[in-house]
């Protein structure tokens, strides 16, 4: 069997040109990967949202935190960590208004936890 790229003789049975890297005829499609990239969101989602919470940087946080609602739901429609999307999602969503409402309300707050840093 001869690549048809790059015309090397690859032999029977090679799913993939050893000179050139190109697909062999007859090459299994590559396995789809379950939930692929996406299957760690819950988890990525949960601890986003958990920083997006604690930390205490107006605004930041809440950017942090919304991100964390995305990807927590994008992790729900994965099984994978699904139980930590869900609490992720909350905690997102608590996060943002919590920020929103603490930025609006007590600024001080931010202005305390910036003091040890000489802010
Ligand atoms: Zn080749």
């Amino acid at each position: 069997m001869y690549c048809s790229e790059c015309g090397k003789d690859v032999g029977e049975g090679t799913h993939f040109c050893p000179g050139c890297g190109t697909a062999m005829a007859g090459a299994p499609p590559p396995l789809p990967q379950y939930g692929g990239a996406r299957s760690n969101c819950g988890l990525c989602g949960f601890i986003t949202a958990l920083i997006g919470l604690f930390l205490p940087v107006p605004f930041v946080d809440i950017l942090i935190a919304a991100a964390g609602v995305i990807l927590s739901g994008i992790g729900i429609s994965t099984r994978k960590y699904r139980g930590l999307a869900i609490a992720g999602l909350i905690i997102g969503i608590v996060a943002v208004i919590g920020n929103i409402s603490l930025v609006l309300t007590q600024p001080e707050v931010y202005t305390d936890a910036w003091e040890p840093w000489g802010f």
